[in-house]
């Protein structure tokens, strides 16, 4: 079994780093306007957690929407849109995870969901985590999905996960920039979770 972890550098993915222990991480530059911090922060924590790192650029920008595009602070999309939905965007990152990893020998893809993704957009949640599993176990390969926090809320990943706060420093995870906005979704849930484990006061 090779296990391949989608690190977006956020915290989430790097607390399950960390946990997991993968074989391999992949970062993803699709065209989000933070991919820059995203792929620095990811490239450091695979270094500092000794995990072997690989990154991709796929420019899709043109089929996003919303925060991570950013050409608008208004969803474009559907009425019950979050701020940062991107269109299929789980399904898109592994997908290319999948098709990266085939051909490299990888098993499993990992991916940082936690359980309170599912509130804010539907492909955080359970039915389309099993629905991709079995989509991507049924071609070539029979590479399995896997979400390992996708029953913790973030909160509990960073408590059960035995990141460190050297670790934590480098992570990234503003939607809106390669600079912390410090108001985003993104921003907002990484200043209440690392509040809540006693990381910030
Ligand atoms: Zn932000």
């Amino acid at each position: 079994m090779s296990r391949l972890l989608l690190l977006s550098g956020g915290l989430d993915s790097t607390a399950i780093a960390a946990m997991t222990r993968p074989d391999q991480c992949l970062t993803i530059d699709y065209g989000q306007v933070a991919a820059q911090a995203e792929a620095r922060a990811a490239k450091q924590v695979a270094t500092l957690l000794g995990i072997h790192w690989s990154m991709i650029t796929v420019p899709a920008r043109e089929v996003g929407a919303g925060l991570m595009t950013g050409t608008a602070t208004d969803p474009q999309g559907p009425p019950d849109a979050a701020p940062e939905w991107w269109p299929f965007r789980n399904q898109l990152l592994i997908t290319l995870a999948a098709a990266w990893g085939v051909t490299r020998g990888i098993t499993v893809v990992e991916v940082g969901t936690v359980a309170s993704d599912g509130a804010r957009h539907l492909d955080g949640t359970s039915l389309f985590l099993e629905a991709i599993d079995h989509v991507v176990a049924s071609q070539e390969g029979h590479i399995r999905v896997r979400a390992p926090a996708a029953k913790l809320g973030a909160v509990e990943l960073l408590t059960t996960s035995p990141v460190t706060e050297d670790v934590l420093a480098w992570t990234h995870s503003c939607h809106r920039a390669n600079l912390p906005c410090g108001a985003c979704p993104g921003c907002t849930k990484r200043r209440e979770t690392l509040a809540a484990v006693g990381l910030l006061q």
